[in-house]
């Protein structure tokens, strides 16, 4: 197996990389660990002491559980595997509250979180509109949980495409004929096409199909261009890691298990 860096952003928020020598289905399974099985923090359950706002406590509630939370991977541990068996402590869950007082917007910087390491990734996401008077105020409890269970642990977006082999033929007999029907940038300044230029300028699905004697692709089978936006919780290199981490858990657990059997 190889991986060879494509892009990143300076926050790592933005992540790209070729993943090569791998069977399709390791890719995937990746892929949808890294969206279902890596855990994140999120509000989970919200008691409200005043609402006067215009909108009801479902509403602000739903909308306080898609709040991104910066997480502590190394502090927190998912109910289910925390010492506590589930109970609750200090370990897998974390109080946030709010208290408003309107004419204001309410924002998701005026959570108040004891631990400084769990906080609105995004500070500027809109709550609510409290116009004059009307009070919002609320104890919320913040639990590890996973994307599998509900999208709101889901720590990214994550998709790979195969990747494209190339063949171009520039002497083909029926260049003339459709060299009109491919995109204008991919020719290089004596009229012949650039197989760089269909790479660098992503237009592979723009070329293919419209004849297989002058440009041809193909797509690998063991390749794959892997993509990865975080959602703000985690660092895309964090997800990374910890979706092969839990990946690897669970092929151990798979494998204590077949040792029972007699
Ligand atoms: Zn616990």
């Amino acid at each position: 197996m190889d991986i060879q860096l494509l892009e990143k952003n300076k926050e790592l928020t933005k992540l790209s990389f070729v993943l090569k020598g791998v069977e399709p289905a390791y890719a995937n399974s990746l892929r949808r660990y890294m969206i279902n099985k890596v855990p994140t923090m999120a509000i989970e359950d919200v008691e409200f002491r005043k609402n006067s706002s215009a909108l009801y406590d479902e509403v602000i509630a739903h909308r306080l559980g898609l709040v991104p939370l910066t997480t502590d991977l190394k502090s927190y541990n998912l109910p289910k595997d925390c010492k506590c068996k589930g109970v609750g402590c200090s370990q897998c869950q974390l109080k946030i509250t709010l208290k408003v007082k309107g004419p204001k917007t309410v924002y998701a910087s005026d959570f108040k979180s004891k631990d400084p390491n769990v906080k609105p990734a995004f500070p500027k996401m809109p709550i609510v509109k409290l116009l004059k008077d009307q009070e919002l105020e609320f104890v919320a409890l913040a639990i590890m949980g996973v994307g599998k269970e509900h999208i709101k642990w889901a720590p990214c977006l994550a998709y790979y495409t195969c990747a494209p082999n190339i063949t171009v033929n520039n002497s083909s007999s029926k260049f003339e004929e459709f060299k009109n029907k491919y995109p204008e940038q991919i020719f290089d300044g004596k009229g012949k096409i650039n197989k760089q230029k269909i790479l660098d300028l992503n237009l592979v699905d723009a070329c293919d199909g419209i004849c297989e004697d002058i440009v041809k692709i193909e797509y690998s089978n063991d390749t794959f261009n892997f993509h990865i936006e975080s959602w703000g919780q985690l660092s895309c290199k964090e997800i990374t890691a910890e979706s092969v981490k839990v990946f690897n858990k669970a092929l151990n657990d798979f494998s204590d298990k077949l040792k029972e059997i007699k």
